[in-house]
């Protein structure tokens, strides 16, 4: 029975016109589609994109190489070396992120005392040369600066949901 009840689906196109019902409903409807790049979706304030390394108002740099981020980082894509200052303060002579191990998971942003490694919006970037996947601190601390403002928009809206 069943398969005759196959062969009369299959005879009569039902499948077909059940399709072409469908689109024929979709087909005045607005457009969903979005027109990537002049279009984009919305993005969440906890959007997980490049990392960036933060400083203060005066220009200091907020990271105190604790390494709390290099200990927490599932991936191992953190490396970090570090020196005290002439003034007893201690600093990193070197941060750098992996991004072809890095999971985007966010926990070095979580872990970070001082709000200094964040996760930013930025999430158009492409390597073209062996070698780019490796992030600096000078890199992070530019991708920082030049996006303060709506890292600290965030960090201010996020704060108003806890
Ligand atoms: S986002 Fe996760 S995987 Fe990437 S550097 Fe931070 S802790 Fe490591
Ligand atoms: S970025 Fe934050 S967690 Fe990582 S070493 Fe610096 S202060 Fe510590």
């Amino acid at each position: 029975m069943e398969n005759f009840t196959n062969f009369l689906k299959s005879l009569f196109l039902l499948e077909l016109l059940k399709g072409m019902r469908l689109t024929g409903k979709r087909l005045f409807s607005p457009k969903i589609t979005v027109q990537y790049p002049e279009e984009k979706t919305p993005q969440s304030n906890r959007f997980r994109g490049l990392h960036a390394l933060r400083r203060y108002p005066n220009g200091e740099e907020r990271c105190i190489a604790c390494k709390l981020c290099e200990a927490v980082c599932p991936a191992l894509a953190i490396t970090i070396e570090a020196e005290e200052r002439e003034d007893g303060s201690r600093r990193t002579t070197r941060y750098d992120i992996d991004l072809f191990k890095c999971i985007y998971c966010g926990f070095c942003e979580e872990s970070c005392p001082v709000d200094s490694i964040v996760e930013t919006r930025v999430f158009e970037y492409a390597f073209e040369n062996r070698g780019e996947n490796i992030m600096t601190k000078e890199m992070l601390l530019e991708i920082g600066d030049q996006n303060e403002a709506q890292i600290a928009a965030d960090r201010t809206e996020d704060a108003a949901y806890r």
